[in-house]
């Protein structure tokens, strides 16, 4: 176990304590320790108030400060400082409508989800351990933090949460807490569709991928999240740990496209990694030749090839057929990589104002045509990387 995680942070909470507060590591630094887990970055939590933390460090900034959560800048490093608290007023089985700052570690700890999130570490890294976290660790268990039902009511993120570190940690879920994840389910259409994406992308990551996605498939959580519910999950079966994106083009290739994807409110670059996969995948089916495998290759890259790679079994076991090995594995696709004449349109001794002089044309939709052959050509070496050539390549060869 690595405390050097805690040690950068342990002058901070001294100096908190000097000055008559409490302070602790809480939530998933304290977990991840215990499984020896890399730990990124630690919560501090703290009896001391917002104003009151401002006031002990020459920097801070208030980053939820109605929430209780100060950032301290400590010798160039931020750490999150959130003063202990209840949440009360759960409406809509959303978010509190109210958060109250206490002074005691014990109610701040008794209102987080899980007993494994729920443990809290001070200085000398003796354990705080109200709700038998350490235990369920052992056990590999998710439960929640008292009454299941109660818990799931006040916030039905904690559904896709516990689904969420259940195959993060490829742990399994108590019975009670599975019952009331059960009975729960349906309040998943009361969350706003952010947070639940937020979850569900670090539950499609996680190593027991497999077993945490059966679970939700079983709950029938997907009959309630906007967009996946409107798919066939019943055949579904994700084997492996998968990004959002990858998760998107999949879904794109085994059922079709269907409206409504931005209800999902997704970031470009996830929807746009989604559909170069997608069209990757898609294009694959038409590889007859080693010339169109090299264009290929050149249109999405050896990083594309590799990521279909590795989906391959998903992607078979849900009857999307790869090309051959035999023509389609990573020794090849490396070579073939490695020897491209050009890896983009800007290396091509070519450009459209070039060509329009040269050919004493106008523009018009031959251009884009002409530059892709010429691109494709050059590619697969039907023509060299030359101006002079590829002009007299052109006049030749393509049709205008
Ligand atoms: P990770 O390492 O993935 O960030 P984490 O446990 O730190 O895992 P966070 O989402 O960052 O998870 O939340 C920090 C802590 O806040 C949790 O460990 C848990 O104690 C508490 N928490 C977060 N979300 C909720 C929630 N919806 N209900 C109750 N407690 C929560
Ligand atoms: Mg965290």
């Amino acid at each position: 176990m690595s405390k050097s995680a805690f040690y950068d942070a342990i002058p901070i909470m001294e100096h908190i304590q000097k000055h008559g507060y409490t302070a602790y590591f809480v939530g998933g630094a304290v977990r991840d320790f215990y499984l020896a887990r890399v730990i990124n970055d630690v919560d501090i939590a703290t009896s001391a108030m917002p104003n009151e933390i401002e006031q002990l460090f020459d920097h801070t900034i208030p980053v939820g400060k109605a929430h209780g959560t100060i950032n301290v800048v400590w010798k160039g490093c931020n750490y999150e400082v959130t003063t202990f608290r209840t949440e009360d007023n759960y409406e809509d089985h959303r978010r509190p409508s109210h958060v109250h700052f206490v002074r005691s570690l014990y109610e701040d700890v008794a209102r987080r989800d899980f007993t494994i999130n729920a443990m809290a570490m001070d200085t000398k890294f003796e354990l705080y351990d109200y709700f038998n976290g350490l235990e369920d660790l052992k056990a590999r268990c998710i439960r929640t933090v008292g009454n299941p039902v109660a818990r799931f009511s006040e916030d039905a993120l904690r559904i896709i949460r516990g689904l969420r570190f259940q195959s993060q940690l490829d742990f399994d879920i108590e019975t009670k807490t599975y019952e009331a994840m059960k009975s729960c389910a349906k309040d998943i259409k009361y969350l706003s569709v952010e947070r639940i994406m937020t979850e569900f992308e670090k539950l499609l990551k996680g190593k027991g991928i497999a077993k945490a996605f059966k679970v939700l498939l079983h709950l029938d959580l997907m009959a309630h999240i906007p967009y996946f519910k409107m798919f066939n999950w019943q055949n579904v079966e994700i084997n492996t740990s998968i990004t959002l994106a990858q998760f998107l083009a999949f879904i794109h290739l085994i059922e079709g496209k269907k409206e409504g994807l931005n209800s999902l409110k997704l970031s470009n670059q996830t929807l746009k990694e989604a559909e170069k996969l997608y069209q990757a995948v898609q294009s694959l089916q038409s590889i007859t030749s080693k010339s169109s495998l090299t264009i290929w290759i050149y249109d999405y890259g050896i990083e594309c090839a590799q990521t279909i790679l590795n989906l391959k079994t998903l992607l078979e076991s849900h009857s999307i057929q790869l090309p051959s090995p035999l023509v389609f594995n990573f020794n090849t696709i490396k070579t073939i990589s490695e020897h491209l004449p050009i890896y983009s349109r800007k290396d091509m001794d070519i450009n459209g104002k070039v060509l329009i002089d040269e050919l004493h044309l106008g523009r018009g939709p031959w251009l884009k045509h002409t530059l892709r052959e010429i691109e494709c050509a050059i590619v697969t070496k039907k023509v060299r990387n030359i101006q002079a050539e590829i002009i007299e390549w052109v006049k030749y060869n393509v049709e205008i």
